[in-house]
């Protein structure tokens, strides 16, 4: 359970996805002078970003300040900077944020996301999964809280899967996938953004979590 300490918290970025390669198609890092905000959902949204997106050094650790919260063309914004721990490069990143953004784990409401992929999301949720302990009767309290907060993780990824897929459509379409990286990742797995495949396992996650709260309630 070492790992869990790394998945997307609503605190502060961290380094939580080093197996998650980012996809060169999506947007740069914002380094001054900024361009536009990125179109960003919630802040754990900005923090999975950001966590995509290591410095050109390779490293992806910074030691952010506090985001700043401002208005950008009359919108709520919320700007992170720091520096590079590889580097000493100043690394910034801006995004744009709904007014009132969804609470964690959620990194969005219905409609998908404009600034992660479906690859990304799906990476992300297999690696929360791999880090949930199977039965939450034979764990400490404490493992156990650990567990259920990778596992809402898990499930707030593949959820966000879901939503590339269109309404009546059975998976997600070749075309959500904008880097040759995502493509091709997908050409190698397809079954895995069946709409089919993703309801049976949030149904199979949502048991869990079931079980996780139980562990949990006040006897
Ligand atoms: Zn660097």
């Amino acid at each position: 359970m070492a790992s869990q300490q790394g998945f997307v918290s609503d605190t502060a970025p961290s380094t939580a996805l080093p197996h998650v390669r980012p996809t060169s198609s999506l947007p740069r890092a914002v380094r001054p002078p900024r361009a536009k905000p990125l179109p960003a959902r919630s802040r754990v949204e900005c923090l999975l970003y950001i966590e995509l997106h290591p410095c050109p050094c390779g490293q992806a650790d910074v030691d952010w300040a506090r985001p700043r919260e401002s208005r950008i063309d009359g919108r709520r914004a919320a700007t992170f900077d720091g520096d590079c721990h590889g580097c000493g490069t100043s690394r910034g990143f801006q995004f744009h944020l709904p007014d009132e953004p969804v609470a964690p784990p959620a990194f969005g409401g219905a409609e998908p996301s404009r600034i992660i992929g479906p690859h990304e999301f799906l990476a992300l949720g297999r690696r929360a999964e791999a880090a949930v302990a199977g039965d939450p009767a034979r764990l400490p309290i404490a493992s156990a809280e650990a567990a259920l907060h990778v596992l809402t993780v898990a499930i707030a990824a593949h959820e966000e899967v879901v939503k590339f897929i269109p309404p009546d459509g059975p998976a997600v379409p070749r075309e959500a996938f904008t880097s040759d990286a995502a493509r091709s990742a997908f050409d190698h797995a397809p079954d895995g953004y069946d709409r089919a495949a993703l309801t049976a396992r949030l149904a199979d996650y949502r048991t869990l979590e079931r079980a996780y709260r139980r562990r949990l309630a006040p006897h």
